[in-house]
C-alpha cells in the first residue's frame, strides 16, 4: 500500500475512535429544561435589564461578524491565489530562500496578516464593551493585551510551524503520521502548561484569603470527592466588570479560578453555586475530555491535508507544487478556517451539553436551586448575557445554555422533574 492509502486507513481510523469517544464522554441526552419554565424565569427578568442586554449584543454583531468575514476572506485570498506563497517567498528572501526561514518566519508573516485585518473589528468592539461598561480597560491596556497574545501566539505558533515543516522537510512522504501525532502531543501539551506559562502572561492568580467562604468552597470540594489545594482568584477587574469562573489544566495542573470580580458582585452562597458548577466540571474531567477530542480532531486535520494535497487544482490556485512546502502555509491557513468555521456549531453544541451537566452536578452538590437561579441571574444581569438569544445565533456560537435554560433547568430541578 502506498503512503496516501495508509492515509486514508489511519484518517478513517482516527475517526472512528473520535466517534466512539465522542459517543460515550459526551451527555449526548441532556435536553433544555422545559421552554414553559424558560418563558416563566424570562418574564421574571425586568424588561429594561433585558433590553440593554439585547442592544448590547446588537452593538457588537457588526464587528465579530465583520472580523470573521474579513478574517475568512483574508485567508482565502492568501490560500487560494499565489498571494500567500509570493509574501513567503518574500520573507524568505533576505534568508536565499532557505526553507527554515520561509517555515517560521514566512508562516507567521501570514498569520499575522490575517490578524491585522481583523483589528479594526476588534478595536470596533473594544469602543462596544467600553461603552456598555464591560470592559475597564484603557486603550494603552487594551494594546498591551494585544501585543502579549500576538507574542504568546507567535511563540506557540512558530514552535508548531518549525515542528511541522521540519517533519515534511525530513520525512516527505510520511508527514502525515509524524505530524499527526505531533499536533496531538500539542494539543495534551498544551492542555497541561497553558494554566501555568500562558494564563500568568494575562492575569495574577493568588490563593483565596482565608474565613467562611474559602473553609466552605475546600469543605464543599471535599464532600464532593474533588480535592482542591486552593481556589485561585484572577485579579480580572483589570479588565473587565464581568464575572466568570473556569477550571483549567490537566492532573497537577488543574485549578479552580474564580474572577475577583465574582468576589465582589455575587453573595458568597451565589459563589458556592458557581464553584459547584466547576467541580462538576473537575469531577467528569471535562477538561481531559475536551483535550482528547481535540486531540484526535488535530490528528483527523492534519490527515485530512495530506490527502487534500493530492488535489492538483487546489495546489494551482495557491501556486505551490506540494501541501507541504512552506509558501503552501496560506493554502493551510485557508483550509483550516473553514474547517474552523463548519465545526463551529458541533464544538458549541457539545460544550452546551457539558455545561448543562455541570450545571446539574452543581444543583445536586447544593441542594439549592433557588440560590443557583440568583446565581444565574446575576451572571446575566453583570456580563449583560442576552438571557435568550436568537436560535441561529444560539446554535452556532453558544457555548452555554442560556440564562433562560439555566434558570428553567433550576426549576425543574427544584420541583423534582429532572
Ligand atoms: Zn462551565
Amino acid at each position: 500500500m502506498t503512503s496516501r492509502g495508509w492515509a486514508a486507513c489511519a484518517l478513517a481510523a482516527v475517526l472512528v475512535v473520535l466517534a466512539v469517544f465522542a459517543a460515550l464522554s459526551i451527555p449526548w441526552h441532556r435536553p433544555p429544561a422545559p421552554r414553559a419554565d424558560q418563558l416563566a424565569a424570562l418574564r421574571e427578568l425586568p424588561a429594561d435589564q433585558v433590553a440593554r442586554a439585547r442592544a448590547f449584543h446588537s452593538a457588537l454583531r457588526p464587528g465579530s461578524y465583520g472580523a470573521m468575514a474579513i478574517g475568512l476572506a483574508g485567508a482565502l485570498l492568501l490560500g487560494l491565489t499565489p498571494l500567500g506563497a509570493r509574501l513567503v517567498s518574500l520573507v524568505g528572501r533576505p534568508f536565499a530562500g532557505n526553507w527554515l526561514a520561509e517555515a517560521v518566519l514566512g508562516g507567521l508573516a501570514v498569520v499575522l496578516v490575517v490578524e491585522i485585518v481583523t483589528l479594526p473589528f476588534s478595536a470596533w468592539g473594544h469602543t462596544v464593551v467600553v461603552r456598555y461598561g464591560i470592559s475597564t480597560q484603557s486603550w494603552g491596556a487594551w494594546a498591551v493585551d494585544l501585543l502579549k497574545s500576538y507574542a504568546v501566539g507567535a511563540v506557540i505558533g512558530g514552535l508548531a510551524l518549525l515542528g511541522f515543516y521540519a517533519v515534511v522537510h525530513f520525512a516527505p512522504r510520511w508527514w502525515w503520521a509524524v505530524g499527526a501525532l505531533g499536533a496531538a502531543a500539542l494539543v495534551v501539551l498544551l492542555s497541561f502548561v497553558l494554566p501555568v506559562l500562558v494564563e500568568p502572561v494575562f492575569n495574577k492568580f493568588t490563593p483565596m484569603a482565608g474565613g467562611p467562604l474559602r473553609t466552605e468552597l475546600i469543605a464543599l470540594a471535599a464532600r464532593d470527592g474533588v480535592p482542591v489545594r486552593d481556589v485561585l482568584v484572577a485579579d480580572a477587574s483589570r479588565r473587565t466588570r464581568a464575572v466568570n469562573a473556569y477550571v483549567s489544566g490537566l492532573g497537577p495542573t488543574r485549578r479552580i479560578v474564580v474572577y475577583d470580580t465574582m468576589l465582589t458582585e455575587a453573595t458568597p452562597d451565589e459563589v458556592v453555586s458557581v464553584v459547584a458548577h466547576e467541580l462538576g466540571h473537575a469531577k467528569d474531567n471535562d477538561v481531559l475530555t475536551g483535550t482528547v477530542i481535540g486531540a484526535l480532531g488535530t490528528a483527523a486535520a492534519v490527515i485530512a491535508l495530506f490527502l487534500l494535497g493530492a488535489w492538483g487544482g487546489l495546489l494551482r490556485l495557491a501556486g505551490v507544487g506540494s501541501i507541504g512546502e512552506p509558501r503552501g502555509i496560506g493554502l493551510l491557513i485557508a483550509v483550516a478556517t473553514l474547517a474552523g468555521l463548519a465545526a463551529g456549531p458541533a464544538q458549541a453544541f457539545v460544550s452546551r451539553r457539558i455545561e448543562a451537566r455541570a450545571d446539574e452536578h452543581a444543583l445536586v452538590l447544593t441542594g439549592d436551586p433557588a440560590t443557583f437561579e440568583a446565581m444565574q441571574r446575576r451572571l446575566g444581569t453583570v456580563n449583560l448575557s442576552d438571557p435568550d438569544p436568537p436560535t441561529w445565533e444560539y446554535l452556532m456560537s453558544a457555548s452555554h445554555p442560556s440564562t433562560a435554560e439555566r434558570m428553567a433547568a433550576a426549576r425543574a430541578y427544584g420541583r423534582g422533574d429532572r
